[in-house]
């Protein structure tokens, strides 16, 4: 189709048949926020069914057959990056997924925790962009004694305001001794910026796509 660039050959699937019963595995994730949804195998019946129709589909080790991943469940993968590892016996593959990946419900399959250490490693985009939905749904469901419903109510004028005055915090808090109160200042700009974007219609992905073309 249109746009779309295959590299050939991309599996060794001959050695895999003598070696790993020809079957690789596959990491599923999703195409923008990069999260992992699940982990299944491919034969390479199922490679080339997956190549030629643009879904996802696998081979199942319990039920020894072909599986489109949502044949049943509308939950459908559609391809949009397949990469092989460096030794061409593993797929990465980044995909819109239709509703949950996971046969539980669950948007990902990845949800039983078995270690996590203190620091969470979470893509710092998708903290911004949680706090941005936040700030979102405050404007369409109000809540009683929000603070960014208040400078909703107040208006562009007071975001700006707002924004104005914790620009100069910063620049106040830098030349401060104290190393912590940068960090509390450029948190405040943050938010308040992430207000004005809510309220001028203007998205992280469009940031993003700017930054990046620069
Ligand atoms: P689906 O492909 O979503 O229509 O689901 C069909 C069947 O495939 C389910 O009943 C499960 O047995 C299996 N299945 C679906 N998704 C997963 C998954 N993420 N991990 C393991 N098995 C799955
Ligand atoms: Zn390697
Ligand atoms: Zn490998
Ligand atoms: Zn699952």
């Amino acid at each position: 189709g249109v746009g779309v660039k295959t590299f050939e050959p991309a599996i060794k699937w001959k050695e895999l048949t003598t070696n790993f019963d020809g079957l690789v595995p596959v990491v599923v994730q999703d195409y923008k926020s990069r999260e992992v949804l699940m982990v299944a195998y491919m034969n390479e019946d199922a490679y080339l069914h997956t190549l030629k129709s643009g879904r996802m589909t696998y081979y199942s080790r319990s039920r020894k057959q072909q599986w489109i991943k949502g044949e049943t469940s509308g939950h459908f993968q559609y391809v949009k990056e397949l990469t092989a590892d460096c030794d061409k016996d593993t797929i990465l593959a980044r995909v819109s997924q239709v509703g949950a990946a996971c046969h539980t419900g669950s948007r990902s399959c990845f949800f039983n925790e078995i270690v996590k250490k203190e620091y969470d490693p979470s893509n710092p985009l998708m903290v911004f962009e949680e706090v941005l939905g936040v700030i979102k749904d405050r404007k369409v469901h109000p809540k009683e004694g929000s603070y960014t419903n208040y400078l909703f109510d107040k208006g562009i004028d007071k975001i700006l305001k707002k924004l104005g005055e914790e620009a100069t915090e910063i620049v106040i808090a830098a030349k401060n001794p104290n190393a912590n109160e940068i960090k509390y200042e450029i948190a405040d700009f943050l938010y308040h910026m992430m207000v004005l974007m809510v309220e001028k219609g203007v998205s992280w992905e469009e940031i993003i796509e700017e930054l990046d073309k620069r």
